[in-house]
């Protein structure tokens, strides 16, 4: 079996691993280190008359966890380069920043996670970036707002909180005929079901804090890329002293090693969920594009190769005690931000929308499907619209 047909459960066991020069240890293990001895002074010297670089120089640039996580990423990527950073978010604004300069123009999706537009809005606005936000349903529609200094495409699909799907191919046409860099945060769905860089994406973002890590410990982002944007990723990422910690490294290496099976059952459960809330006579609306009846669902079938376990649930006209009984008597849903990790998981869901109005009838929420019993979880909602009731 050649090497490109390899699949994402077969890439995750093996990627990044360097046993034989870990004592044959399985898993690379954590290197602390911010000083790397060099054997003598010609290598030493090497580093600053630019001769050839020593393999490891200094913590800050890299050590032999980074390595095994970034390289084991950038095969299930299908990336000729991933840089890990601190977390989910500077992976967002570090991509961003590797791109622009002051005076240029970029396109951000309406559906962008609530941070990544408060950054847009403050610092890039005070560098002199200019940003419009489109409607996430847009696709090849997005060419009506190009500008002369349009250097880059930010899309997220499925978008946060609201779970619109993008058309990233033909996004993606439009914008490099334009000369523009195309970026995605592409947390959902990860590279096991949603291959970005071969949709067309230039800049591939994982917050790895989510599904990547999977055990809810640990924070930090990746940003994969083919050749084209390699070095200036790098030299940036450098230039501004970034990096991951080796130990979040590892602990990300250890999730990614699992991924595809927890996914896979995040999916199963999450539809299931879907399916039965859809039914109840307490919910407007269901928010998942693997629902038949979603608006999504074409494009998630035609680009996708399954689903995760973060979905939306639009819900019927209620108050704020009705909705505080429904989250305060779950027994198995924890009330916390962030997802990706085995627990299930449910928050109220605000979001800004200026590009266009998103219709709810009532409040909005999000649930994590964990791995968990289905039966148990439903149970446990069930209970929950029961004291929604009662209140
Ligand atoms: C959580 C999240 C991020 C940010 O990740 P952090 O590691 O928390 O900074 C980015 N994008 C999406 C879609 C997320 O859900």
């Amino acid at each position: 079996m050649s090497e490109k047909s390899k699949k994402p459960e077969t890439i995750v066991v093996s990627a990044g691993r360097m046993s034989a020069e870990h004592f044959g240890t399985v898993n690379t293990p954590v290197y602390r280190t911010s000083t790397i001895l060099h054997p003598d002074f010609e290598s030493l010297k090497s580093e600053v008359s630019g001769g050839p670089a020593p393999r490891y120089a200094y913590g800050r640039i890299g050590t032999p966890t980074t390595e095994s996580f970034e390289c084991a990423v950038a095969e299930l990527e299908g990336a000729a380069r991933t840089v890990s950073v601190p977390s989910g978010l500077n992976a967002i604004t570090t991509a961003i920043l590797s791109v622009v300069a002051s005076g240029d123009h970029i396109l951000m999706t309406d559906s962008a996670y609530g941070p990544a537009r408060r950054f847009c809005n403050g610092v890039l606005k005070r560098m002199g970036v200019a940003t419009t936000y489109f409607d996430p349903l847009l696709g090849a529609g997005i060419e009506a707002l190009f500008q002369g200094n349009t250097k880059l495409v930010f899309c997220e699909s499925p978008g946060s909180l609201t779970f619109e799907v993008q058309d990233i191919p033909a996004i993606a046409e439009v914008a490099h005929k334009h000369g523009a860099t195309v970026a995605m945060d592409n947390t959902w769905a990860t590279p096991v079901y949603f291959p970005a860089l071969a949709r067309g994406v230039d800049l591939s973002i994982q917050a790895a804090t989510k599904y990547i890590g999977g055990h809810s410990d640990v924070m930090i982002g990746t940003i994969s890329v083919g050749e084209e944007y390699a070095e200036r990723l790098e030299t940036y990422v450098h230039d501004l002293g970034l990096f991951a910690s080796p130990d979040d490294c590892f602990l990300a290496l250890r999730g990614l090693r699992t991924l595809p099976v927890r996914l896979a059952r995040h999916w199963g459960n999450g539809l299931t969920l879907a399916r039965w809330l859809q039914e109840r006579p307490e919910v407007s609306r269901v928010l998942h594009p693997a629902l038949e009846s979603d608006p999504g669902h074409k494009l998630w079938r035609r680009d996708f190769t399954g689903a995760s376990g973060l979905f939306g649930v639009i819900l019927k006209p209620i108050n704020e005690a009705q909705l505080a009984a429904f989250m305060n008597s779950l027994k198995h849903f924890g009330l916390g931000y962030s997802w990706g990790g085995y627990e299930s998981l449910i928050i109220p869901a605000h979001f800004t929308r200026t590009a266009k109005k998103f219709e709810t009838e009532g409040p909005v929420i999000r649930i994590h499907a964990g791995l968990e019993d289905t039966g148990d979880l439903i149970a446990d909602l069930e209970a929950g619209f029961a004291q929604m009731r009662a209140t």
